[in-house]
């Protein structure tokens, strides 16, 4: 029994904590940034405030994570952001397909408390920081209300990612809340007072139905005049979540001192809505159901950004303008919000894509006037209207693990963020690459990987000469496009095979991008009318043009009601159909036409069909492509860009496999192997499903051997990057990748093999 007399006053207990790296805030952007830094070897603590992880993508708030894929609504090809946040993506999708918000949080503990350089302080607030100097932070101070324990943590460098950036504000770190002026940087997209210069935040709920009927009183302070909310038609039984997104309020507020009340207003809002679900009558489908689940705190969309030494902006978005400093890279649509949200007259958002990827350069990754601050999450450098753009999840996740990967290599080498920017960028950007990280433009040239000095050889090597008939016909109702990726020459000669139900006339395109690596076909090399007649049709297509550049070619048919086109089944890496279709969650109506002032491009709209749709054409081609080479398995890009860049084995071979020769033995403790675990899939987290726990591209089980000794069997894998690591270094002078083809309809495919001593 503990008996204390009373005191004048007691201390909280206190506990200080010295680390390399102290990251403040556990959202998706924190997460990465730890684990990142931790794997590269620096110890990290992570302080969350909240008892789970994820911030915006956990149960708490439940908002999907997304990214440059753009629910798979735009031109982005091949997109999903790499390393760890596509491990943790694709981690989510093995065990958690249907997009059950609470096995989420469960992966992201798990992912972060298996790595022993973390050390994770759950339920602290930050409240306070220590200051060297003016532009130096020595320390963090929060506070856990579970243990009742102040924290002060020690480090030489920290991490803003905070959301509202806590931290940065505290320390004294540049920053803006609002939208800058149009002529800042020069910038057309920037909104008026009138539309708002702030998002707002949501709450959401889940409703389930009980199968038994259910009556519903409402709290006092719901809203009970619906049409308050101008688009109150909108609202159904069925949709629920971040379907909801746009049940949206405080962009007229202080986004970070108002919080409180918006919550209240949001609050009042949903339950309002559920009242008018379940009472108004007009939905007799809801009698049997419930609410599950209201959020309990708002998803915050919007509040500081922090000046770094550059800041991005809409140009360098929609021109797609390169960076030498890149280190990530985004392809969210440029999103804003009007800051009525959802008692507006406007539609709840103003959304233009670009026609690709863009750049994140480093420079905005860290506090221009705070020495050893980075900045990571909705907060880095970036305009109001490009922030629109990289506030969303993946994109902030794929900065932070640059932020991460900076982290360690300015402790190593012992500068500043901004001094490692300025003297070792290509050292971070290659590390960064070993890890997963996708730049676009930069080619990951390894001199420490032992295949480039080896000889390949593959057991076959995929030619695209056939897809091969299914029996699959369907009505050309859609534009429809096959992408074929064609090398430098004439184009080959191409069938398809159609059924008209009566004469008609077929217009077939062929069309490329505009600029290297974007996939808006924009241009048109060749165009041709083809009669039909009634009944089968066997089309083959001379296009007697030429390719200057490796590409990909889309080979259009132009929608048709008379015409059914035949599909395969067969699916390949890097082979793809795209449709002309519409996808409203995402602004894309085919087309986009968007006024003329605002600075974005007019171009259509080519995106696949998820699957079991979206197959691809039935299709052949005269001498075939040979794209699917075994030198792609070194040339430095891990992912489908101008070509496959992976090496496919053809159908036929029945033990396909590779073999990496060196003329000397060769000493090896480590062997990395990228598979491809369908880079154009968006694999959203929360509440959509998917149609596969496992990507269908993505070789579940393999072999290795050096010579005739198998040293690593893996069965059932489904990640896309796979490190070996060799407990006794193994000595050969040659080593075989005995791989299985994923499925009867899917070649065996490899992106990377690398070997290190
Ligand atoms: C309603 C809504 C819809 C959106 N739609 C999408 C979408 O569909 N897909 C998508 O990818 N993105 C979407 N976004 C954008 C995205 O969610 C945010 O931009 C993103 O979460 C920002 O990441 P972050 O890590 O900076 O912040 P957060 O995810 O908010 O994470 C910050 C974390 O820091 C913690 N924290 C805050 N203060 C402290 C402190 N003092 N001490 C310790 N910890 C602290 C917070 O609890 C939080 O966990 C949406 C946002 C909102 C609000």
């Amino acid at each position: 029994m503990i008996v204390e007399p009373g005191v004048a006053r007691r201390s909280l207990k206190q506990e200080e904590i010295q680390t390399d790296l102290a990251i403040i805030g556990g959202g998706l952007s924190g997460v990465c940034a730890a684990i990142t830094a931790a794997r590269a070897g620096a110890k990290v603590t992570l302080v969350q405030d909240r008892p789970v992880l994820g911030g915006n993508a956990s149960s708490e708030v439940r908002l999907w994570v997304l990214g440059a894929t753009s629910h798979m609504g735009n031109n982005n090809r091949w997109a999903r952001e790499g390393g760890l946040i596509d491990e943790l993506l694709v981690e989510n999708m093995y065990r958690n397909p249907e997009g059950n918000a609470l096995i989420f949080d469960s992966i992201l503990l798990d992912k972060v408390v298996s790595e022993k350089n973390i050390t994770l302080l759950l339920n602290t607030g930050i409240y306070n920081v220590q200051k060297t100097n003016a532009d130096t932070i020595d320390a963090v101070v929060g506070f856990c209300s579970q243990n009742s324990t102040t924290y002060i943590v020690h480090a030489p460098f920290f991490c803003d990612a905070s959301g509202d950036g806590i931290v940065g504000f505290l320390a004294g770190a540049a920053f803006r809340m609002g939208a800058e002026m149009s002529d800042e940087f020069d910038e057309k997209f920037a909104p008026t007072k009138a539309y708002g210069e702030l998002l707002g935040h949501s709450l959401y709920f889940y409703s389930k139905d009980t199968g038994k009927p259910v009556n519903y009183i409402p709290p006092s302070f719901a809203l009970s005049d619906i049409t308050q909310i101008p688009r109150y038609k909108t609202f159904n039984a069925a949709e629920f979540g971040c379907k909801l997104w746009w049940i949206e309020y405080g962009g007229r507020l202080d986004t970070v001192h108002d919080t409180e009340n918006i919550k209240w207003e949001l609050w009042k809002v949903v339950y309002g809505v559920w009242n008018y679900i379940k009472n108004s009558g007009q939905f007799p489908e809801a009698e049997t159901m419930t609410l599950e689940w209201v959020g309990m705190i708002p998803g915050k969309r919007e509040s500081r950004r922090f000046e770094g030494d550059f800041m991005l902006s809409q140009k360098d978005i929609v021109e797609q303008r390169q960076h030498t400093d890149a280190v990530a890279y985004g392809g969210w649509s440029i999103d804003l919000h009007p800051a009525d949200g959802v008692f507006s007259e406007k539609p709840g958002c103003n959304q233009w894509h670009g026609k690709g990827i863009y750049q994140i350069p480093y420079r905005c990754m860290y506090s221009k006037n705070i020495d050893n601050l980075f900045l990571a999450g909705r907060i880095i450098s970036v305009s109001h209207v490009a922030f629109a753009s990289t506030r969303v999840m993946a994109t902030s996740a794929y900065a932070a693990q640059a932020v991460g990967m900076a982290a360690k290599l300015c402790l190593d080498h012992q500068v500043s963020p901004r001094a490692l920017g300025e003297n070792h960028i290509s050292m971070l950007q290659k590390n960064l690459q070993k890890a997963g990280q996708y730049i676009p433009e930069h080619r990951f040239n390894d001199n420490t990987d032992l295949v480039n000095s080896a000889t390949l050889y593959a057991s076959s090597e995929y030619i695209l000469n056939e897809l091969s008939l299914a029996d699959v016909a369907k009505p050309l109702s859609v534009s429809v496009a096959q992408m074929l990726p064609l090398g430098v020459g004439a184009v080959p000669q191409i069938i398809i095979h159609a059924d008209a139900d009566e004469a008609t006339t077929l217009q077939v395109e062929l069309r490329i991008g505009s600029k290297e690596g974007n996939y808006t076909p924009e241009v048109i090399l060749a165009l041709s009318k083809i009669p039909l007649k009634v009944g089968r049709n066997c089309i083959s297509l001379d296009f007697s043009t030429y390719i200057r550049q490796p590409c990909y070619a889309f080979i259009i048919l132009q929608k048709n009601e008379h015409v059914r086109l035949h599909y395969s089944n067969d699916r390949i890496t890097g082979v793809l159909s795209v449709f002309n279709h519409i996808n409203k969650a995402v602004s894309n109506y085919g087309k986009q036409t968007p006024p003329k002032d605002i600075g974005m491009d007019a171009f259509e709209f080519w995106c696949p069909q998820r699957r079991p749709e979206g197959q691809n054409m039935a299709i052949k081609i005269k001498d075939g492509i040979a794209a699917f080479g075994i030198e792609n398995l070194r040339n430095g890009i891990d992912r489908p860009t101008t070509t496959p860049n992976a090496w496919v084995a053809s159908f036929e071979d029945v033990s396909p496999h590779v073999e990496v020769t060196w003329n000397n033995v060769q000493t090896i403790k480590r062997i990395e192997l990228l598979f491809d675990t369908d880079f154009d899939h968006p694999m959203e987290t929360v509440l959509m499903t998917h149609p596969e726990n496992v990507m269908p591209f993505c070789v579940r089980n393999y072999q290795i051997l050096a010579e005739e000794e198998l040293v690593h069997t893996v069965t059932g894998n489904y990640q896309t990057r796979n490190e070996i690591i060799f407990e006794k270094p193994i000595h050969t002078k040659r080593l075989t990748i005995k791989v299985e083809h994923p499925s009867p309809n899917i070649p065996a495919a490899l992106f990377a093999v690398r070997c290190y001593a």
